[in-house]
């Protein structure tokens, strides 16, 4: 009796395309290559991320929060509109509210410390 043992493939193919950019998880920017793959709806989607060996940073290695990235875009979670605190705060009572509501909201808290004394005003975002 023999026994032949089954094929198992080790490299599945993932993706349809490939987008290298750098990751955004923490202040290293890694080099990463974004495996993208067509979903039922025509649509593009990140199936899975790999570090880049070409690159300077990181050469090829990728740590658990970079590979984590595909959540960014992926999870269920994921805010995709503005959402406004209709309970009492802590509740966990949000309701979804337009763009131009959203800025027309934070116009109104900055406009009057902007009128009072504009270097009471500072605004900051990401690292670099
Ligand atoms: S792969 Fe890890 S170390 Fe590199 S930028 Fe992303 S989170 Fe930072």
């Amino acid at each position: 009796m023999t026994f032949q043992q089954p094929r198992v493939e080790t490299s599945p193919k993932v993706s349809d395309e490939i987008r290298q950019t750098t990751c955004y998880m923490c202040a290293c920017r890694c080099g990463i290559n974004v495996h993208m793959k067509t979903n039922e709806d025509g649509k593009k989607e990140v199936a899975y991320i790999e570090g880049n060996r070409d690159h300077p940073v990181n050469k090829g290695v990728l740590c658990a929060k970079g590979s984590a990235g595909i959540m960014q875009v992926n999870a269920p979670s994921r805010l995709k509109a503005p959402l406004k605190r209709v309970g009492p705060r802590g509740s966990g009572e949000f309701e979804e509210i337009s763009w131009d509501e959203a800025l027309d909201i934070a116009a109104g808290w900055l406009e009057p410390i902007r009128k009072d004394d504009p270097s009471k005003l500072a605004f900051f975002t990401g690292r670099d």
